[in-house]
């Protein structure tokens, strides 16, 4: 068999895992990856760099030292998917051919669809954890609190890790509890979701947390608007006849998260699902195989599979693909199956969490021999110590 070309869209968690597979398995493979950065983020360690425990520098790596050996880093922006000529074209005009595409350049923050968020954005004690430059803000908030109202916010799209918004919302309370602040504290969770979690098993213990901490869930809640200077936040929330009412709330700290869609390359592309609204690319949700392209392939959060989008999510995709690409290259069919697991490690104080195992049947699948719904000080080190170390010893490198 002549070498076959793949080209991988995107050398983050999911790119570079599955680059380093294919090569545990084929090192005769010809494996381009196209991406820009010159930096690689570990993005799960930003929650904790946002309660004070990490420090920012330790979550960001140079990316040329994590490129798999054998591959060809090519560091450019991918700007067209032509699948019918087999090429994508980089934003300096140059075109990659190749047999098999991967696409996996993850997903993008839409902060222009909350009015005046990027404008106030680390200052005016309104954060986010979702960027690197602005988590450890994060921290000066919460760390400087003296009182008053302290909101959240979750929008109402798919978005990375859906426990984010609310993972340090718990650890902001109980920071300020030992401070003797959180009776002097309205804390307030304003979520496009109808409920603080999709598996009840999980929700249970989650509720438990909100009743103690005295937070109060506006749910069905959708935020348009931060005027920083104002100390004011604007949101939407539909009436019993379905009319949304436009709703607002005074912060004195706000956490607040921007909803999220596929980047635009992507949801502008012949690749993108047109039945999804957040423009993913779209695949079948187990074997993650475009549905009309069948030498293309996608996984981690740019991707149609409605599981949740996490790292934990990639680590079960990444497999799936290898065998699936393996599978096409020998023209055989695609029979690795991806039953949409996923994983949210939720802290509920500092010292305790709650790992939420799951997949596509939205029940607990949990690997441990206890119950993960109670929080534990050992699965607050796994989240904090070994899956950081993991990370980038082990799950870049295809080993894990
Ligand atoms: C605050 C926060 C907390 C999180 N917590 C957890 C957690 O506890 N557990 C967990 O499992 N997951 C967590 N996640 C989610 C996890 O980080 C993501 O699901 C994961 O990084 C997705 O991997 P990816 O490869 O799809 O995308 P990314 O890792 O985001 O990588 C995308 C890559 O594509 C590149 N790219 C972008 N545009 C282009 C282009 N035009 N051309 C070429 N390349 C491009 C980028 O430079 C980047 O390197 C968290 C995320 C955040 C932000």
């Amino acid at each position: 068999m002549a070498t076959k070309k793949i080209v991988i869209v995107g050398g983050g968690n999911a790119g570079l895992s599955v680059a380093s597979k294919l090569l545990i398995k084929n090192k005769e493979l010809d494996i381009t990856i196209i991406d820009p950065s010159e930096k690689h983020y570990y993005q799960p360690a930003w929650t904790l760099v946002g309660a004070g425990i990490y420090d920012v520098n330790d979550t960001i790596k140079a990316e040329k030292d994590y490129i798999p050996k054998g591959t060809t880093w090519v560091k450019e922006a991918v700007s067209e998917f032509l699948p019918e000529k087999n090429t994508v074209a980089c934003k300096n005009g140059v075109s990659y051919e190749y047999d098999v595409l991967i696409v996996a350049p993850g997903i993008q923050l839409d902060w222009q669809k909350i009015k005046g968020f990027k404008e106030t954005l680390g200052k005016n004690e309104v954060s986010c954890n979702y960027s690197v430059t602005y988590a450890p803000y994060t921290w000066e908030m919460i760390r400087n609190f003296k009182g008053g109202n302290a909101v959240f916010t979750n929008p109402s799209t798919p978005i990375k890790c859906g426990g984010a918004p609310h993972k340090i919302m718990y650890l902001a309370c109980d920071y300020w509890r030992k401070k003797g602040i959180l009776d002097k504290t309205n804390v307030y969770y304003v979520s496009g979701g109808s409920m603080i979690f999709g598996i009840p098993e999980y929700a249970a213990t989650l509720n438990k947390v909100i009743a103690e901490d005295n937070i109060h869930p506006i749910y069905n809640s959708n935020v348009v608007e931060i005027d920083g200077d104002k100390k004011m936040l604007y949101y939407e929330q539909k009436d019993e006849a379905g009319v949304n009412m436009r709703k607002e709330l005074k912060f004195d700290l706000c956490h607040a998260v921007p909803p999220q869609s596929a980047p635009d390359f992507v949801k502008n592309s012949p690749l993108a699902d047109a039945k999804n609204p957040y423009g993913y690319v779209e695949v079948d949700m187990h074997t993650l195989q475009h549905s009309r392209f069948p030498n293309v392939f996608s996984l981690g959060d740019a991707c149609s599979a409605p599981a949740s989008k996490t790292g934990a999510a990639i680590r079960k995709q990444a497999p799936v693909v290898v065998e699936n690409i393996l599978s096409f290259l020998n023209g055989q069919p695609a029979t690795a199956r991806y039953e949409g697991y996923s994983a949210c490690p939720i802290p509920t104080k500092y010292g305790k969490l709650m790992l939420a195992e799951f997949d596509y049947s939205n029940k607990p699948k949990m690997t441990f021999p206890f119950n993960q719904a109670k929080p534990r000080w050992t699965m607050w080190m796994l989240k904090t110590k070994v899956l950081p170390w993991l990370y980038w010893h082990k799950i870049l490198k295809g080993t894990a």
